[in-house]
Formats: C-alpha cells, structure tokens, sequence
C-alpha cells in the first residue's frame, strides 16, 4: 500500500469515528421545543447574530417579532428590510439613553418597548422573537429581571427567543439553553473607522 492509500485509509477512518459521534448525539437529541439563546460579550455581532437567525426564519416562512431597545430614531437597515417581510418591528423611541440622560424618560420607553415584548411572549402564532439590546434594559433598572424571566418561562412552548447585549444577567444565563460569547478581539472603530451603513447599523 502506498504512503497516500495509507493516509487516505487513516482519514476515511477518522471520519468514520467522528460520522458515527455526531450520528449518535443526533439521534439522542429528541425533545422539540423553542430555546431561549443569549448572544452576549464585548465582540461586535450580537445583533447581526439575532437578525441573521430572523432571516433564516422568515426564509423558512416562520413569523418573527423583533423589539429593538436602546437603537434609536436613526435610520435602520435590518428593519427596513424586514419590515418589508413582514417581521413585525417594536423600536424604542427614544434614542441612546446617555443621550437623553433623563431616567424617568428612558424608563418609560423601555417599559413601553418591553409591553410590546410580553405581547409577543404570549403569541403562540410567533415562531422566532428576537429582543435586540435587552440587556442593558435590566443592568440599567428599566425593566424588571423577574418579569423578564417569567415571561420567558411562560412563553408558548415552541416559541424561540433570542436576547442580545452585554453583560447578560448571570440568572438569565442560567435560563437560557443556548448561550454564546462573542469576544472583541479587535475593532476598527478603535483604529479610528467611522461606522458604517450596512456594515454597523
Ligand atoms: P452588531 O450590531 O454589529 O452585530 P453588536 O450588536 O455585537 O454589533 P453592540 O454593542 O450592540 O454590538 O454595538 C452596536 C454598534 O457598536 C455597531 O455599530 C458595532 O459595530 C459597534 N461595536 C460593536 N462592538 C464593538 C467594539 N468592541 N468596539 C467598538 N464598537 C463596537
Ligand atoms: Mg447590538
């Protein structure tokens, strides 16, 4: 057997061990359900992240709801397009609250956009819901982490929810079954590159 054969073989093996480990925790993965995924850490693409599963979904035909805290009164590239998909859209319309810097204000908008959130945790005709920047709303005391665990806890049972921000809550953590860290290994806003329409917003 030549040297290559023999590599060839040792490779087709391999595969074969790691075909028949991923066959096997396949057919072990039963249970259907909606999740609750949390895309947290310092890294840029937790929102795109949370918009690239909504449109997977909508391509599926699935209806989506999407809460957008914190964005703002600028212009918005996934919601324009989404909208347009019939993804229904609930933004926050106050704009960055260290803009505003008034409390009572950003309080009221929050609570106002988290309303229109547990809405949608409700409706069992929603398939995908994706609450954009949520984090901050509980770090910052605008919205309630035990409402905001409880609505997930009773949301209809196929429902998947995805959650975006830093520093997600360590009991939100908890509760969520898919949770992911991007890491900011580097930025080009720190070297100096404005942000950009369609690349950072
Ligand atoms: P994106 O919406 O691009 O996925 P994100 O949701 O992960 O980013 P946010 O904290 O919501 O990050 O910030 C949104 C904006 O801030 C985007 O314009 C993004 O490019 C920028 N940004 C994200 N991470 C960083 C970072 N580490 N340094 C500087 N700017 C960042
Ligand atoms: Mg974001």
């Amino acid at each position: 057997m030549s040297n290559e054969d023999n590599q060839q073989d040792r490779y087709q093996a391999r595969q074969q061990r790691v075909k028949e480990k991923v066959d096997a925790k396949i057919a072990a993965a039963k249970e259907e359900r909606g999740i609750v995924i949390v895309i947290t850490g310092n890294g840029k693409g937790k929102s795109t992240s949370g918009f690239g599963t909504i449109a997977r979904a909508v391509g599926h035909g699935l209806k989506c709801g999407v809460a957008q805290f914190i964005k703002g009164t600028w212009d918005n590239g996934e919601r324009n397009l989404l909208e347009k998909l019939g993804v229904s859209f609930h933004v926050m319309a106050t704009g960055f609250t260290w803009e505003t810097q008034n409390k009572a204000a950003d309080t009221a908008a929050a609570q106002g956009v988290w309303e229109k959130c547990r809405q949608m945790l409700q409706d069992d005709t929603l398939n995908v819901v994706l609450l954009d920047e949520l984090t901050y709303m509980v770090s910052y005391g605008y919205v309630e982490l035990e409402d905001v665990l409880t609505a997930l806890q009773n949301r209809p049972l196929m429902q998947t929810v995805i959650i975006t921000g830093r520093g997600a809550h360590r009991e939100l953590l908890e509760l969520a079954d898919t949770v992911s860290e991007v890491k900011n290994v580097k930025h080009a806003f720190q070297a100096g590159v404005k942000a950009q329409k369609g690349v950072d917003w």
